[in-house]
């Protein structure tokens, strides 16, 4: 299924450009140089303190923010190599990204997004991807940020959404009137399998879902599932269940190669430019498995990320995000000195946000305990 080798991003010319010229390592590649960069970033770090679905009342084994990266990164590099393309690009992208995300979830990144709407700005957690790896991770004497290669860059902010050069005067860089390069758009799904999966998996052992309503309601659950209670109908019920759900994740990417692969062929593509120019995204499902998949995305947010049993987390991360934004904006002076010396430039709200943005879910909780005792006094 290997594409053409043309089509993939090269680990030399234009693309492994950095802001501030670095001479070249003398044996690892410009991406492998990227991909240390983002692991050993704080905010990756960060990543192990945030939720993805489920908070950590519910138990300690369920995905945070740093094992579904890895899920990502994992099944990323998988559909990479048997397409031929750039590894060790794909690999640097799917570490970074999540890394804008706020803490607890969808339900913080909404809050913070709510509360910058009362600013004129609004949250974008690409955008904020980018602001951490160009000005917030300090590790360089020569410069602020990571200053990583113009690939990784673009690819964090177009992996999963296009932005128009218009409305975005500042990433015009990033060829925005331009398809991302496959690398990039791997990230992208290879993020959906990743968590339609997964999500999934926490949904059952959390108890929230349960094995026939979600028979009856996602064809591709009931299609992998019913031949794996024929196949094993001694075993455990949560053993069968993992039997159908990596069969899944494999018929997903299965899908995705064999379809990526045809629109490619089907296309006359041969090299990035090609994929540059192609009118929609190369990456893809077939029409049948989109079908399913988004089914399947459909029944997990009516029965999983809106849930009653997630209600009170969602309830707490907005109470604590939209209080702690307001105690910082009513008092500026109380953020940290390194935070408030960029107000002159950001802004207080873009300011308060970037740095609750940062916080994991444990730090944002102490935060807003510490306010609520400060107040008490
Ligand atoms: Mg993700």
């Amino acid at each position: 299924m290997a594409l053409p080798p043309a089509c993939a991003v090269p680990s030399d010319g234009p693309l492994t450009a950095r802001k501030y010229p670095e001479p070249l390592h003398p044996y690892r590649l410009p991406f492998e140089r990227d991909r240390a960069r983002i692991l050993h970033a704080r905010a990756f770090r960060r990543l192990a303190g945030k939720t993805q679905v489920f908070t950590n009342r519910y138990s300690d084994h369920f995905r945070s923010r740093l094992t579904h990266t890895m899920e990502v990164a994992q099944i990323a590099r998988t559909i990479c190599r048997v397409l031929g393309l750039n590894e060790e690009l794909t690999e640097a992208l799917a570490l970074v990204h999540d890394i804008g995300h706020p803490p607890f979830g969808h339900a913080g990144e909404r809050a913070l997004d709510d509360a910058l709407k009362e600013h004129g700005l609004r949250f974008d957690h690409n955008l904020h991807a980018l602001r951490i790896v160009e000005h917030f991770e300090s590790r360089y004497a020569e410069f602020r940020g990571l200053n990583l290669t113009l690939a990784v860059r673009e690819g964090i902010i177009k992996h999963s959404r296009d932005y128009s050069a218009a409305e975005h005067p500042e990433l015009a860089e990033y060829f925005l009137d331009q398809q991302p390069p496959l690398e990039a758009q791997i990230i992208d799904l290879a993020d959906e399998i990743a968590y339609l999966t997964a999500d999934f998996d926490d949904g059952f052992e959390a108890e929230i879902l349960s094995l026939e309503h979600t028979s009856a309601g996602v064809r591709l659950f009931e299609r992998f599932y019913a031949p794996m209670q024929e196949k094993y109908a001694g075993a455990s019920e949560k053993l069968i269940f993992n039997e159908a759900l990596k069969r899944i994740l494999n018929a997903l990417v299965d899908d995705l190669l064999e379809e990526t692969t045809r629109r490619v062929r089907a296309d006359g593509i041969a090299a990035l430019e090609d994929v540059r120019r192609a009118p929609e995204r190369l990456v893809g499902f077939s029409d049948a498995m989109e079908n399913l998949r988004m089914e399947a995305k459909r029944y997990l947010y009516a029965n999983l990320y809106n849930a009653p049993e997630l209600e009170r987390d969602h309830e707490e991360a907005e109470r604590v995000t939209r209080t702690l934004f307001h105690a910082w904006m009513a008092d500026p002076s109380l953020l940290p000195p390194a935070h408030l010396a960029e107000i002159a430039k950001e802004g207080a709200p873009q300011v308060v946000a970037d740095y609750i943005a940062g916080m994991t879910d444990q730090y944002a909780l102490t935060k807003y305990r510490e306010w609520k005792e400060q107040r008490e006094e």
